[in-house]
């Protein structure tokens, strides 16, 4: 009587956190159930042999909008090859609209949010009877002292070669229409004293890479303080061996006490992304989406200029009441601010998110599929939108991936976005190609924009060259393997 937890996973260097909760909470079944996770790409016959390799009687999966389409294709073949499979899909993806989506219907079962307690009952039901009457079940949300941690279900291969996720806190008490965790209404501490034991038992067996998902890491700043000491503890005793840690942050509340700490991280060992999402007040109120922008401009400009921490700051366009001049407003805004990347993101329709209440006003078209990408609003047509899309994947070449960091400020000089969308639109018109552009040709296409914008192209060539190699010195930490990009912008 196995069962089986599996998901696709977007990169083999993903471990599931949501996949080690369920084990971790299987109970008495756990020693039955087994964790499968593999990653999107892979053909659908040779996942299904591979699941069904272990004879399954049920095959939990955890459906998110980078797998749907894929586990749909995988839930259609297991109903194929093996009837007999108790198939139970959960994940943002189902949790809300479940009706109307195809995988659904294939399914046996489905639970909707928190599945950490509510799949290992749902399991019990199937197994011993009597059997479950409803084919969708709303997760119960127990207190999270109730949860079994799954910090000791990382295997010693995902702390030497993946990402480990971490939370000390789940949801979120703001209430930006476009995110799922607005749904949430609240957010839920776990026991601090609990959680830093697991982050020390982790250290311990070696993991150096910490990536907290937890969607305001700063918002309670006397629990944000312990952690930045643990790893402030950690960098002190072993500064050869440093560990490196990810946090989402809002930019709007950066108390000094918070500062202090952040201050005394060296280079390389800190992260913060950082929702701006949009300067523009309108666009905020649009989304209830509370932020003090002259404070977060403040704190973005504090900590590039007073911290080492790497900064992502993320944008989104296509939000509703945004038109190209506001967005390219913001956009230039931020450049100034200095942040290393600025994670340009296009308005997506999360299924159960409220940003639908603005779509006849505003005109959103949203593509159907996933991951229902905004296809243009009143203010910015299809044609522009793509024009946006097409900005975003030049600019995380160029910009974000800190190749070019010395060329950089010639693209953009005094107005980077429209500076940005010209050499954009020529770079397509060029290539006809946003993806596969070899490194040697994309430096060659930015020379050859740079001299048709004046440059002279022994300054043009030499920007490149002394850019194009943009590796880390060797005095860059070796372990853990600084995330690639951080380090060719710290060599900057
Ligand atoms: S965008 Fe950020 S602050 Fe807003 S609801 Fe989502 S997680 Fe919370």
């Amino acid at each position: 009587m196995t069962i089986v937890l599996s998901t696709l996973n977007a990169r083999y260097a993903h471990a599931s956190l949501g996949l080690r909760y369920l084990l971790a909470n299987m109970g008495e079944l756990q020693a039955q159930t087994r964790l499968q996770e593999f990653v999107i790409g892979t053909r659908t016959a040779d996942l299904a042999e591979k699941l069904l390799a272990a004879k399954p009687s049920i095959i939990g999966f955890g459906v998110y909008i980078w797998n749907v389409e894929e586990t749909a294709k995988l839930v259609a073949l297991l109903k194929r090859v093996a009837p007999e499979v108790v198939i139970v899909l959960g994940g943002p993806e189902v949790s809300y609209e479940a009706q109307q989506q195809e995988i659904v219907r294939l399914a046996d079962y489905v639970i909707t949010g928190w599945g950490d307690l509510t799949f290992a009952d749902l399991c019990r039901q199937i197994l011993n009877g009597p059997k479950p009457l409803m084919k969708i079940h709303a997760g119960v949300q127990p207190p999270l002292d109730e949860l079994t941690l799954p910090y000791s279900l990382y295997s010693d291969e995902d702390i030497a070669h993946r990402t480990l996720y971490v939370e000390a806190s789940r949801g979120c008490p703001f209430k930006c229409e476009f995110c799922l965790s607005s749904l949430d209404k609240t957010a839920w501490p776990f026991d601090l004293e609990r959680f830093l034991a697991e982050l020390e038992t982790l250290y311990a067996r070696g993991a150096r890479l910490f990536k907290f998902v937890d969607r305001t890491f700063n918002l309670n700043v006397k629990t944000s303080l312990r952690i930045l000491q643990f790893f402030l503890d950690k960098l002190d005793a072993a500064p050869h061996d440093p560990v490196f840690a990810h946090f989402e942050v809002v930019p709007d509340h950066l108390p000094d006490a918070l500062k202090e700490a952040i201050a005394r991280f060296p280079d390389g060992a800190l992260q913060f992304e950082i929702g701006i999402q949009s300067f523009n007040p309108e666009v905020q109120a649009l989304v209830s989406r509370k932020q003090n922008n002259d404070k977060a401009a403040d704190n973005i400009r504090w900590l590039c200029t007073h911290s080492r921490a790497h900064l992502h700051v993320d944008l989104i366009a296509g939000l509703p009441g945004e038109d190209m001049a506001s967005f390219a407003r913001g956009f230039d805004k931020l450049v100034a601010l200095g942040p290393h990347e600025i994670q340009f993101g296009i308005l997506k329709r999360l299924r159960g998110t409220p940003i639908i209440r603005h779509t006849q006003s505003y005109q959103l078209t949203f593509d159907p599929h996933p991951p229902y990408a905004i296809l243009a609003t009143d203010r910015i047509s299809f044609a522009d939108m793509q024009r946006l899309v097409r900005f975003a994947r030049y600019w995380d070449l160029v910009a974000n991936s800190g190749r070019f960091a010395h060329t950089l400020p010639h693209l953009l000089r005094d107005t980077p976005f429209a500076n940005f969308l010209a050499f954009s639109d020529w770079m397509y018109g060029k290539t006809d190609a946003t993806h596969r552009i070899a490194l040697d040709r994309l430096a060659g296409l930015v020379t050859q924009w740079l001299c048709m914008q004046g440059m002279d192209k022994g300054q043009a060539e030499r920007l490149l060259a002394g850019d194009y190699a943009g590796k880390a010195p060797s005095s860059m930490p070796s372990k853990p393997a600084l995330p690639q990009r951080q380090a060719r912008h710290l060599a900057a």
